[in-house]
Order: structure tokens, then C-alpha cells, then sequence
């Protein structure tokens, strides 16, 4: 009697965090605020909408989706980039990327973030080397003659990510 009375409670109690749960995730859409794959916080002009290995989700930079991606040993499909210069949404394919260059794409307090997502000497951040995307090719030129780095097609970029 006792039992069956906490086995009810406890199924209760699954169910209910189980719907809280899925209308947390499903209904009530809660916009992101941080990178899936390191939690740092997302930028508009900067955050990029990713498929790794089928799953959808919002990093803080390309860098960090392809970082992700090479360390699952799954496939990285970018779905969205945003114009680093208007904070737009774009197609990445028609895109074009600055690479490495002295400008920090990720905002973290100058304190680096290795492989396993703790903080190290500047030696590897998942972040690194910065990855800006424009809508322009212009932009992008202007963009790598201030900060350095090189432009690169989405093609070129993509050939980073080593499982597809
Ligand atoms: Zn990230």
C-alpha cells in the first residue's frame, strides 16, 4: 500500500518535471544566451546557427562550431552566420570569413578556454583563430587590411571542419 503509494508520487513527479521540461524546450522557445558548445555568450553580430552531426544549435562564432565539430569527429553544417559589420542574418554561402588577424571574436575577459573547456595559458582556444563573417567581400577586405587575417570563401572555411 505504502509502496505503491511513493511509486505513484514518484511517476508523478517524472511526469510533471517531464512536462515542465518539454514545455520549457518546445513551447516556450527560450531565445539562447549562451554558445551550446562553451557557453560563453552569444553576440549578434557574431553568433552562427550550426548542425553538428544532425543537432541543431547556437555557438558564439563559426571558430567555435568547427572546434566542436573536429573534437565530436561529426560533420558541421552552418546554417546561419551574422554580418559582423550590420548584425544581419546571412546565408554563409555566399559569406566571407576573416580569419585569424588580431581581432578577438569571442569575449572572454582575455582568459582562454582550452579543449576541455578550462582556462589555460594562451596556447588553444576553441575560439581561436577569430572567425568574422560578412555579407561584403568590401567589408571583409576592409576588415582584414585594420585587423589582419585572411578573407576566405565558405569553401575555404568549411574545408577546416575534417569530418564531413
Ligand atoms: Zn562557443
Amino acid at each position: 500500500m505504502n509502496i505503491r503509494r511513493i511509486a505513484f508520487a514518484i511517476i508523478l513527479i517524472v511526469l510533471s518535471s517531464a512536462v515542465t521540461f518539454g514545455w520549457y524546450r518546445y513551447v516556450a522557445h527560450p531565445v539562447p544566451v549562451a554558445c551550446r558548445y562553451c557557453a560563453r555568450p552569444l553576440h549578434s553580430n557574431l553568433m552562427v546557427t550550426a548542425e553538428i552531426g544532425g543537432k541543431r544549435a547556437e555557438a558564439c562564432c563559426a571558430r567555435c562550431a568547427i572546434s566542436e565539430a573536429n573534437q565530436e569527429h561529426k560533420p558541421l553544417r552552418l546554417i546561419t552566420v551574422h554580418d559582423y559589420r550590420s548584425g544581419h542574418a546571412i546565408s554563409p554561402a555566399g559569406a566571407w570569413f576573416v580569419e585569424g588577424g588580431s581581432a578577438v571574436s569571442c569575449d572572454h575577459d582575455a582568459m582562454p578556454m582550452n579543449e576541455m573547456k578550462g582556462t589555460d595559458a594562451m596556447a588553444f582556444d576553441r575560439c581561436t583563430p577569430s572567425t568574422f563573417a560578412f555579407a561584403e567581400r568590401k567589408d571583409a577586405d576592409t576588415f582584414a587590411d585594420r585587423n589582419g587575417g585572411s578573407v576566405l570563401s565558405f569553401a575555404q572555411l568549411m574545408s577546416e571542419a575534417r569530418y564531413q
